[in-house]
This record gives structure tokens, sequence and C-alpha cells, in this order.
């Protein structure tokens, strides 16, 4: 009777694994496990600079100095890891917030010329102090319905990555303009080293990095380009990335701005 009750377990066990995996239970299990998924390169995620971070203090505690200004060069790489971790977490919570359908976009009316000015002008800046060039093509008359922080996040994802990418004497091209059908078309190029056409289909996806950039050690998360996309989507526009010739990358997107 025990061989009896075990093949009835056995035979049980296979009916409930065909039916989870045949049935309405398959969107939720699976995402069940993107969320496992998710947590777990979250904490691997936060393992690395919280390392650096530990290994810079013992330095700092076992190798004292007289000053502090002796102690610059661990302080420094202390403080660029914790701004690392800062941006990880902002991305992280913005993620998670995301999938708890916790933020509530709030499109309201922008005068679109004078607020993009405002936001790409410290760009400009920042590009300018790495030697590289940044142009910027902004004719958008009148007004616009958008979420102004969330377009602004988006626009910086974009920015950040292309000077990121761009090397030294590069340059990244910043182009916002409506066209028909009431919509805004957002356009940032760059001349760097560009996105293979594999990666091209992977690099909205949260936590992938190009092998390229992994093994560059850029310093970036793979999330950027995820909330990008999610942004995008609450607009209910459209985001694509292709090649710049003769090198760089394109990242456009459209908008409805009605
Ligand atoms: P990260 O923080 O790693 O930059 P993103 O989600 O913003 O994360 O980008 C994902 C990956 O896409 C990057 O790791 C990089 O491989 C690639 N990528 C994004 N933008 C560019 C770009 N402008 N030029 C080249 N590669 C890019």
């Amino acid at each position: 009777s025990l061989l009896i009750t075990l093949l009835v377990f056995w035979f049980l066990a296979i009916a409930v694994a065909y039916f989870l995996s045949k049935s309405s239970m398959k969107p939720i299990l699976e995402s069940w496990n993107r969320q496992k998924q998710f947590s777990a390169n979250a904490a691997h995620e936060l393992r690395t600079p919280l390392t650096v971070i530990q290994n810079q203090m013992e330095y700092m505690l076992t190798k004292p100095k007289a000053t502090i200004i002796d102690q610059a060069e661990p302080i420094s790489t202390t403080l660029d890891e914790v701004r690392h971790l800062q941006t990880l977490t902002n991305r992280l919570l913005m993620l998670a917030r995301s999938d708890a359908d916790i933020i509530q976009i709030n499109r309201q009316n922008v005068s679109l010329q004078s607020w993009f000015d405002q936001v790409i002008k410290p760009y400009i800046d920042i590009a300018n102090s790495q030697t590289k060039a940044m142009e910027t093509y902004i004719r958008v008359s009148g007004e616009g319905k958008i979420d102004e922080d969330l377009i602004r996040q988006l626009i910086i994802i974009l920015l950040d990555n292309a000077i990121k990418y761009t090397p030294e004497d590069g340059t990244v091209t910043f182009t916002a303009e409506k066209i028909r059908d009431g919509r805004l078309k957002i356009e940032v190029k760059d001349t760097g080293p560009g996105i293979s056409d594999n990666d091209k289909k992977h690099v909205f996806e949260r936590f992938y990095r190009s092998d390229k950039s992994r093994n560059a050690k850029t310093g970036g998360n793979g999330l950027g380009l995820a909330i990008a996309k999610w942004i995008v989507d609450e607009h209910k526009g459209t985001i694509s990335v292709k090649d710049n010739h003769p090198n760089g990358t394109i990242f456009m997107v459209v908008v409805p701005i009605k």
C-alpha cells in the first residue's frame, strides 16, 4: 500500500506541475520568478560598491595619514561608490514602485521650449567638461502635455549614457521637435562604440549590459534604459535604438503630447 500511496502522490505531483505550466497560473508564476530574479540581481549590484567602500575604510584605518589631504584618494574613491549606490538605489526604488503601480503618471501642460532649454543646459557643461561636444536642436513651440519629472528622468538617462559612452572629442546631439499628429520626438545621438544588433534586442531589459561595457567597467548597472522604456510606455509612446553613421548610437523617443 505504501507503493500505491507513493504512486498516487507521484501522479498528483505531475498533474499539478502540468496544470501549473499550462494553466492561468503561468503568468503569475512568471511574474513571481521575475520578482525573485529582480531581488537577487539588486542584492548582487549593491554588494560590489559596498565591498569597495569597506576596503577603502579599512585601508584608511590600518594606514592612518597625518592629514585628511593625504587621504584624498581613498576618500574620493569612497565618494564615487556612494554616488554610485545613490543612483542604484534610486533606480531600484523607481522600478519597484513601477511594479507596484505606486507611481501615478501626472501629465500637465508645459511650455516646451523653455522647459527643454532648462533641462538640457547642465548637460552641455557636463559634456564640455569632459571635452565632448554637445549640439542641441530644440524646436518645440507652444505647449505639450507631459509628466515633467518622468520625461526629465528619461532625458537624463539617455544623455548620461550618450556622454558616458562617447569618447573624448566625440559629439552628442540632442534633438527635440514636434511632429505630426500632436507628437513629440526626442532624439539622442552619440559617436560612441555603438550597440551590436544582438545587444539592441536586450538593452531595455533590467540589468542587461553589453559585454563591451561590462568589460570596460563604465560603472553602469543596466537599469537606466529599463526605466526609460517604462517612462515611455506610461506616456503611450515608443522608444527605439539604431546605429549612427559612421559610428555611435541613436535613441529615438516619440510620445503623444496632446
Ligand atoms: P547602464 O547603467 O549600464 O548604462 P543602461 O540600461 O542605461 O545601463 O544601458 C544598458 C546597456 O546598453 C549599457 O550597459 C550599454 O552596454 C548599452 N548602452 C546604453 N546606451 C549606450 C550608448 N549610448 N552607447 C553604447 N552603448 C550603450
